[in-house]
């Protein structure tokens, strides 16, 4: 492994935080811990944490032997001085005497000496960072460490690796006794250079930044090159079917098959993530991969990500992909029977009260395709998919040197089902959309960018559809939420389609079409040019059919229902003198939406219509007010609030009548009018 440290860096930081009046050896242990937190065969998403010991005065100037370590929910690759809270070290050094420390007694002594009691809760290795005596000490998760600790016999593998510059402590769960015993293990020799956490990760310490962080690195490099030297070639791989589906073919399905059925039609849903590379897929040719998969994960904290280790699916033949549903129903059924198995075993081991988490995968291995990460965001199921990378390359390292001996379901059960690791989690609180993906034409007009936003706040991720492609991504981006912008002609039905194939490549699905795009062409109906009323029907009637169809086969696919919505306009029910070409589409549309309903409502799939009226959207021109308030002799503001409310309607206010229909899980062949209150248009 590469070591990263440069001088001129390093002194560039330390510069940029004395101006701020942080000291040096703070500015370093930054330093390092972001060069330790930026490669992810070493860190990943929380797992790993740093500590310096120093002196520092509190409030009122009395001066305190402090450690500043790794603060709970901060990124290493990222940190910041106030991700490494300073705790009073004594309280720490004489906690060490106790016979015995509950987790939650830990957590309250660990804020209880915090100089800034605002700071985040120290990292739960805490303790085992307070008790070595080194000023700087860095612990990591390596990849290259864990191929030669996950085995049955890893401590003479250690041995053979690094002779006696690492300590070797068995493995127990972080917390009070993991510290107490990797301070005797220290204490035995006091001239190691670092300590082996069997199952966990690796530890090295030293009097300066460098020093610790330069043994992390060649430690690391000389487990790399002990599985270089002493590794085995690979097994031959399994043969693959002549004509493979792709991932898009499947992604639908898969993500459908993992949601989580909460009864009466209603889901936790997940996005996927997929990823494919040639070192994933010769990893997946191997002919034990189920069995791997099996086995665990290549160190603890990982299974909070991906709970006991990967689904394994058969690869896909695209000559017999109708049955693959089944085959993939089959693989998560099975999944989530053996997820529950291990639960009811291992909680059934003492008298403390827990809740099932979910038992579908989070991550899924198809040999000859790639792997689907699963989150209930895509910020979580990316994660999945980093995890999903780092345990390949960690089997794979075991496997060759002997064969992959991770921890024990067991003792992973505790750390799975640990307060304190769920508690990583709990930050995330789910909002009402968080899992779906909705797509939504005209995605950059007034209406469209409001409802990808609303929908974005609510938790769903948007993929934002506009014919001008840098508008699409502004509004995608001002919508937030990891969502997408799609550039495309959404009447030429092949680039519709490509539309919607991104929502699965990216997400792996679609939940909620809102079916937005429209335009308006005016002229007095017996003098309407055909060709015109059939260019306001391509996109005013054929375009919402198209999509809808696109969105009801990806619907299908997952088997979780579906909504559909379509903005119908006023015109659709109530004409409007020469916006003839712009009514009958419309009308057609509202008549397509109830359809919808009526045919697909059997599966789960809703579909609604709103109607809305004078809007200030490219429909309706700042021009267009201007005339027509002048036509009707009112202000542009009596004419724009011309309501029974007497309040101008918004984008936002048709936004929220897409945002409930799509919350509305009962309510389906529905118009919702947004209009401010106009009685002569009211629905009959
Ligand atoms: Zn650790």
């Amino acid at each position: 492994m590469k070591n990263l440290w440069n001088d001129a860096a390093a002194e560039a930081i330390v510069a940029q935080y004395a101006a701020k009046g942080i000291d040096r050896e703070l500015a370093l242990r930054v330093y390092t811990t972001r060069l330790l937190g930026g490669e992810p065969r070493l860190v990943l998403h929380g797992g790993g944490n740093t500590s310096v010991k120093l002196r520092q005065t509190d409030l009122v100037g009395d001066e305190w032997d402090v450690l500043c370590v790794k603060g709970s929910g901060w990124d290493m690759g990222v940190i910041e001085p106030p991700g490494l809270p300073a705790v009073k070290l004594a309280p720490l050094l004489k906690a060490r005497r106790l016979a015995s420390l509950t987790d939650e007694d830990m957590v309250a002594l660990q804020r209880a000496n915090l100089l800034d009691p605002t700071g985040p809760n120290p990292s739960v290795e805490t303790l085992l960072h307070a008790f070595l005596p080194q000023k700087f000490v860095d612990h990591t998760h390596s990849t290259a460490i864990l191929s030669l600790i996950d085995q049955a016999d890893s401590q003479p593998i250690c041995a053979a690796a690094f002779g006696r510059r690492l300590g070797f402590v068995p493995y127990i769960k972080p917390g009070f006794d993991l510290a107490k015993a990797a301070a005797e293990v220290f204490e035995q020799d006091t001239s190691v250079e670092g300590l082996i956490l069997d199952k966990h990760g690796i530890f090295t310490f030293a009097e300066t930044a460098k020093d610790a962080y330069d043994r992390m690195i060649e430690f690391v490099t000389l487990a790399e090159d002990f599985v270089a030297r002493t590794g085995k070639s690979r097994p031959a791989p399994v043969a693959l079917p002549s004509g493979l589906a792709t991932a898009r073919d499947i992604a639908p399905a898969l993500r459908g098959a993992v949601a989580v059925a909460k009864g009466e039609g209603r889901y936790d849903r997940m996005v996927s993530d997929f990823r494919t590379s040639p070192a994933i897929l010769d990893f997946l040719g191997n002919p034990r991969l189920a069995e791997l998969a099996r086995i665990g994960v290549s160190t603890p904290d990982l299974s909070i990500r991906i709970k006991t280790g990967p689904m394994v699916l058969s690869t896909p033949d695209a000559a017999k992909l109708a049955d693959y549903p089944r085959v993939i129903g089959g693989a998560v059924a099975e999944f989530a029977s053996a997820y529950t198995d291990y639960f009811r075993t291992n909680d059934a081991r003492d008298d403390v009260k827990r809740t099932m988490l979910d038992p579908m995968p989070r991550l899924t291995l198809v040999p000859g395709l790639g792997m689907f990460g699963h989150g209930r965001t895509l910020k979580d199921a990316r994660i999945a998919s980093d995890v999903g990378e780092m345990w390949i390359e960690a089997v794979v390292g075991a496997e060759a040197i002997g064969s992959f001996h991770p921890l024990a379901h067991a003792d992973l059960f505790e750390l799975e089902y640990w307060s304190l690791e769920q508690a990583k989690l709990a930050v995330n609180k789910p909002k009402p959309l968080t899992g779906q993906v909705v797509l939504v034409t005209g995605g950059a007009g007034a209406i469209g960018a409001a409802t990808a936003k609303l929908f974005a706040d609510y938790g769903a991720h948007a993929v934002v559809v506009d014919i001008d492609p840098d508008r699409a991504a502004e509004a995608a981006k001002k919508a937030g939420n990891q969502s997408i912008g799609v550039g495309c002609d959404i009447t030429d039905p092949a680039a519709l389609r490509t539309a919607f194939d991104k929502a699965v490549d990216v997400f792996g699905g679609l939940d909620i079409l809102v079916s937005n795009a429209g335009n308006a062409w005016e002229g007095m109906i017996g003098d309407l040019d055909d060709a015109l009323l059939r260019k306001s029907f391509e996109l005013n009637f054929f375009a919402h059919q198209n999509a809808a169809q696109n969105a009801v086969r990806i619907f299908k696919a997952q088997g979780t229902g579906g909504v559909l919505l379509f903005n119908t306009s006023k015109q659709a029910i109530n004409p409007g003198a020469k916006f003839g070409a712009y009514g009958l589409p419309k009308a057609a549309t509202l008549f397509l939406s109830r359809q919808y309903a009526l045919e697909y409502g059997p599966i789960g799939v809703r579909s609604n219509a709103v109607n809305a009226d004078r809007i200030r959207s490219g429909l309706l021109t700042d021009e267009m007010i201007a005339n027509r308030s002048k036509a009707r002799g009112l202000s542009e503001k009596d004419y724009m609030s011309g309501n029974l409310l007497g309040l101008e309607v918004t984008a936002f206010d048709v936004a929220q009548a897409f945002l409930h229909h799509a919350l509305a899980e009962r309510t389906t062949a529905d118009v919702t009018t947004v209009d401010g209150g106009n009685i002569a248009a009211t629905l009959r």
